[in-house]
């Protein structure tokens, strides 16, 4: 079994991953495992950062390595706050602040269109020069006042018009199936089979 370090230590995502590249005969561990300390994001865009992080983790690691870099971007503020949606209010981080200052930068808009974003990376080493990279989006809108408690971050106040839901209110499986992380994980796993990985 080929064995990839995840520059990501959050357990939903590392649950995710694992299921997902269980098929493929490839075991995720997480970098925390590995002694592998978070890297910096310092990058205006998902996809540096995402590199970024995939780097470091091989680096350290000699692994192959799988990065992500996600976030939410709205229409109406230009598409911020983008690579700053952990920390949108600031720190510590904080979604029940991050939603409050997204409504209150919202008021009276009548535009609420906003997407999710997610990029993957994946190196096979440290200066790997052809990394794969796969994205995905999903397209809603940003409601006036939360619904739902499931999920995390922007979820309560994300509707999602395939469901006429908001993404607090689906299960994980039809998020999954319809969200930025489902559809870039997707994207990249076709890829890695191309490869006969
Ligand atoms: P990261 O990719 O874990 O750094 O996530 C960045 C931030 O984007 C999260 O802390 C959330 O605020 C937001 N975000 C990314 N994906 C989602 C999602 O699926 N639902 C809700 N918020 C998300």
């Amino acid at each position: 079994m080929k064995r990839i370090v995840l520059a990501s230590n959050n357990a939903g995502k590392v649950r995710e991953f694992q299921r997902l590249f269980a098929p493929l005969e490839i075991e995720i561990v997480p970098q925390g495992e590995l002694g592998v300390p978070e890297a910096e994001e310092p990058y205006f865009t998902f996809i540096e950062n995402a590199l970024t992080k995939a780097r470091h983790a091989a680096r350290i690691t000699g692994l192959p390595a799988l990065a992500d870099d996600s976030g939410i971007c709205v229409a109406a503020l230009g598409g911020a706050p983008g690579v700053f949606s952990a920390r949108f209010a600031g720190e510590p981080k904080s979604d029940a602040r991050n939603n409050e200052k997204l409504l209150t930068e919202l008021a009276g808009q009548e535009d609420r269109r906003a997407w999710y974003y997610a990029a993957l990376v994946l190196v096979r080493h440290a200066d790997d020069p052809q990394p794969l990279i796969a994205d995905g989006t999903c397209h809603g809108y940003v409601l006036e006042a939360a619904h739902g408690d499931g999920g995390f971050g922007y979820d309560p106040l994300f509707l999602i018009p395939h469901y006429n839901r908001t993404a607090a209110q689906l299960t994980s499986e039809e998020k999954g199936l319809i969200s930025h992380r489902g559809k870039a994980l997707a994207a990249l796993i076709a890829k890695l089979r191309e490869e006969g990985l």
